[in-house]
C-alpha cells in the first residue's frame, strides 16, 4: 500500500511503546509533512543519544560520560543506596527532592516466566558495591508490582548474605500497587521515601 520507504517509517514507529498501527501511521504523514530540518532533527536527537549516552560504570543509570552527575557529585550521601529498576525511576525519585544518596539501576525485575533471572539484572553489582560496608542503607524502591516486590525481597535476603550490618528498607505503603514509579506523584513518592521502613 505505501512505499518501501515510507513502509519502513511506520514500522519503525510502531515497534515504539504504547505507538500501535494508526497511531504510527500518522506520525509517518506529519514527518513526511513537515519541512526536512525539522524532521532530521528528531533523527539527529536520536542518533545523539546513541552515539552519547551509555551506562553509568557504577549505578548503570544513563550517563554521557563514564560516570553519571549523581556518582560524581561529592555533595551525594554515598553510604546511602536507592535501588531502582530504571533510569526513569531515577528521575521520579530525584522529582521528589527527598533523597540525598546514590542510585543502583538493575535494569529491569525479576521475572522467572519472561526469562529475567538475576543474572540478568545489576544485582550482583550491587553485591560488590555494598561488601567493603562503605553503604549504611539500601532502600529498595523497585517497583510496587508483582515482579518489583519479587525483586525487592530477592535483594533483601542477598544484602543481608552479603553484609549483614547493613539496614534494607521498602519504600512505605501508599503508592498506587500494580503501578510503575513513574506513575506516582511526588508528593505520595516523596511521602513512601520518607516513611521507608526496614525489609
Ligand atoms: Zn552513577
Amino acid at each position: 500500500m505505501y512505499a518501501p520507504p515510507v513502509q519502513r517509517l511506520i514500522t519503525e514507529l510502531s515497534r515504539l511503546p504504547g505507538v500501535g498501527g494508526r497511531t504510527a501511521q500518522r506520525l509517518a504523514f506529519h514527518l513526511l509533512r513537515v519541512d526536512a530540518e525539522q524532521a532530521l532533527a528528531l533523527a539527529d536527537a536520536i542518533r545523539e543519544v546513541k552515539e552519547r549516552i551509555g551506562l553509568c560504570e557504577v549505578c548503570f543509570n544513563l550517563a554521557d560520560g563514564p560516570r553519571c552527575r549523581i556518582c560524581l557529585d561529592e555533595r551525594r550521601d554515598p553510604e546511602l543506596i536507592c535501588v531502582v529498576e530504571e533510569p526513569s525511576d531515577v528521575i521520579s525519585i530525584e522529582r521528589t527532592h527527598e533523597f540525598r544518596g546514590r542510585y543502583h539501576v538493575l535494569g529491569g525485575a525479576l521475572s522467572p516466566i519472561d526469562g529475567v533471572d538475576p543474572e540478568h539484572l545489576k544485582i550482583a553489582e550491587l553485591y560488590d558495591r555494598v561488601q567493603d560496608g562503605s553503604v549504611r542503607e539500601v532502600v529498595v524502591a523497585t517497583n510496587p508490582t508483582t515482579t518489583g516486590e519479587a525483586t525487592a525481597l530477592h535483594i533483601a535476603e542477598g544484602l543481608r548474605r552479603v553484609n549483614p550490618e547493613i539496614s534494607v528498607t521498602r519504600l512505605a505503603s501508599g503508592l498506587p500497587v500494580g503501578a510503575d514509579l513513574e506513575y506516582a506523584d511526588e508528593l505520595t513518592l516523596g511521602r513512601a521515601l520518607a516513611g521507608r521502613r526496614a525489609v
